[in-house]
């Protein structure tokens, strides 16, 4: 048994065994704090290795210019709501910042001081490229030296689920933001109805980046012992659940992994060959004629709190 990366523990149970990777990784459930970690935890090489394959897509967009459209029209509801109520001129800080391209949003619509957090690598240096007005940090959370009681707000949009240090990274997030700030974190739900039906196969699962997973009610009482009130829990993500159901679905009937959402992210279409470009015309199909129905499913789960991915909004009162 692996050691639990949140609360180091080692009494492990194992949920289910991954199949559908290389590596014989299994998801192992903690019998003390509740998280369910990908077990083994991945070694440096197995994670670079995995960040490395086009990970965050090639040249100015992730993904091509449709779905980017798409992808730009949630981001301004997600900002939205991030800063709302939030004082002129107040301060916000973007954990895994990627490329930057919420907190250029962000500067364009709102007066803030933006700062952006990502690790080295070619999202970073795309961030720094594109950067329309806010500072960039790079290297891992627990190494910056920002003051205590920085900032008024912190995003961290599924980002929580690859921390390898997850417990000491909420920590840092306790020292860093003011009392009364506003914590909005996004993350996979393994509560979900689609985690349960679809196991190894589930989009979200996202063997071997994603390495924690927490059952929102174990997640919220894990937060509130922090300091962290609730204030609002989102289940609905049209931005993210219809496609895990897509995906997760391909993931089943085509025994290629992932292959569609590896399409969409490149920009080497070429790379595909033509027996492959039929193929990927049998997926957008299949994603074009299920799209409706997984986006009313959605919001069917959403009414129970089942969803594939949860965001939380906390507000900080430390103890
Ligand atoms: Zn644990």
């Amino acid at each position: 048994m692996t050691q639990c990366i949140f609360c180091n523990e080692d009494e492990q149970k194992v949920f289910f065994k991954i199949k559908t990777h290389s590596f014989p990784y299994a998801l192992q459930k903690c019998t003390h704090c509740h998280a369910y970690t990908l077990a083994p935890t991945p070694t440096t090489e197995q994670l670079d290795k995995a960040y490395n394959t086009g990970y965050y897509g090639e040249g100015e967009a992730k993904f091509n210019p449709i779905i980017e459209f798409g992808v730009n029209l949630f981001r301004s509801m997600r900002a939205s709501r991030a800063v709302k109520g939030i004082p002129e001129s107040g301060k916000l800080l973007d954990i895994g910042c990627g490329s930057g391209a919420f907190l250029n949003f962000l500067h364009k619509k709102y007066n803030l001081q933006l700062s952006g957090l990502e690790i080295e690598g070619d999202a970073a240096l795309r961030a720094a490229d594109q950067n329309k007005g806010f500072t960039l940090y790079t290297g891992f959370l627990q190494t910056t030296d920002f003051s205590k009681e920085t900032f008024d707000v912190i995003t961290i949009y599924h980002v929580f689920e690859h921390l390898l240090t997850p417990n000491e990274d909420l920590g840092k997030i306790q020292q860093i933001l003011k009392p009364n700030g506003r914590l909005v974190i996004s993350m996979p739900n393994i509560d979900s109805w689609q985690a349960k039906f679809f196991k190894d196969d589930w989009f979200h699962l996202d063997v071997p980046r994603h390495l924690i997973f927490f059952k929102p009610k174990d997640f919220k009482r894990m937060m509130q012992a922090k300091g962290f009130e609730i204030e609002t829990e989102r289940y609905i993500s049209w931005e993210q659940n219809p496609y895990g159901y897509i995906q997760s679905s391909l993931n089943v009937l085509s025994k290629k992994h992932n292959f569609l959402y590896e399409f969409l992210k490149t920009n080497e279409k070429s790379a595909f060959g033509k027996r492959n470009l039929f193929q990927i015309g049998l997926h957008v199909l299949f994603a074009g004629i299920t799209l409706p129905l997984f986006l009313l499913v959605d919001l069917f789960e959403s009414l129970f709190k089942k969803s594939a991915t949860v965001e939380y909004t906390f507000r900080y009162q430390p103890k």
